[in-house]
């Protein structure tokens, strides 16, 4: 796989990026041609980024015909929390165990950003800092393991609320972030696990609910804007 090339990475981070941003809705078709175009790059490579992104479950190209971006079933979604409340439980009880003074300032930071995104309802920002927030929890378990499982499990619950959430959210709540910080303080591991328990719980249900599909914007629009930001 071509995956060393940096036009083939950048491709690869700009449809990932707009998959978890949910600027591109499950279902969309990622035709090999157009993307080749946008990109600048032969179908074979397009190909590679299309097997690496179906590797990690945001798009779905087993069929022989187009590949288009993954749109999960309802039983993959409940699998996929599933498996998120196994591993940041672990991850929450490990920073437990490790926790620094300096952890909860840059937590913090981070919230206070997610909140502002939110005010300002810069959808884009506040799921890129939601995302941010947890994969910063992975880090600081120590775990190189639990943050790659965690990183693509993310991705997944994103694609996950772009299918059954409301259009453009985190669902990630601001207040439920801060209880998390406040049990790390407190170094009690029970109270830290069960926020995070909670937590994801909220997500899950938050994530899990119909919604009116609003007007997509066209693919071609959307690659150029994210090939402009990843190069
Ligand atoms: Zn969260």
């Amino acid at each position: 796989m071509a995956k060393d090339s940096p036009r083939t990475d950048s491709a690869y981070q700009a449809l990932k990026q707009a998959i978890i941003e949910q600027a591109i809705r499950p279902g969309t078709k990622l035709p090999e041609d157009l993307i080749g175009e946008q990109f600048g790059m032969s179908r074979t490579l397009v190909r590679a980024v299309l097997a690496r992104l179906t590797a990690e479950g945001l798009v779905d190209s087993t069929s022989r015909k187009s590949a288009m971006v993954a749109s999960p079933t309802m039983t993959e979604a409940r699998e996929v929390f599933e498996v998120r409340r196994a591993l940041e439980s672990e991850v929450v009880r490990l920073i437990v165990k490790r926790w620094k003074p300096e952890y909860g300032v840059t937590l913090e930071t981070l919230v206070r950003d997610e909140d502002a995104a939110r005010q300002k309802n810069d959808d884009r920002l506040s799921i890129r800092l939601s995302g941010e927030f947890h994969a910063r929890l992975a880090e600081m378990s120590g775990n190189s393991l639990l943050g790659r499982y965690l990183g693509e499990i993310v991705s997944r619950c994103s694609l996950i609320l772009a299918t059954f959430g409301r259009p453009h959210s985190s669902e990630c709540a601001v207040d439920e972030h801060r209880e998390l910080i406040a049990a790390f303080r407190s170094q009690d591991i029970a109270r830290a696990v069960s926020a995070m328990t909670a937590h994801l719980d909220a997500v899950e249900r938050r994530a899990l609910i119909a919604h009116d599909d609003e007007e997509p914007a066209p693919l071609a629009e959307v690659l150029a804007t994210y090939f402009a930001n990843n190069n």
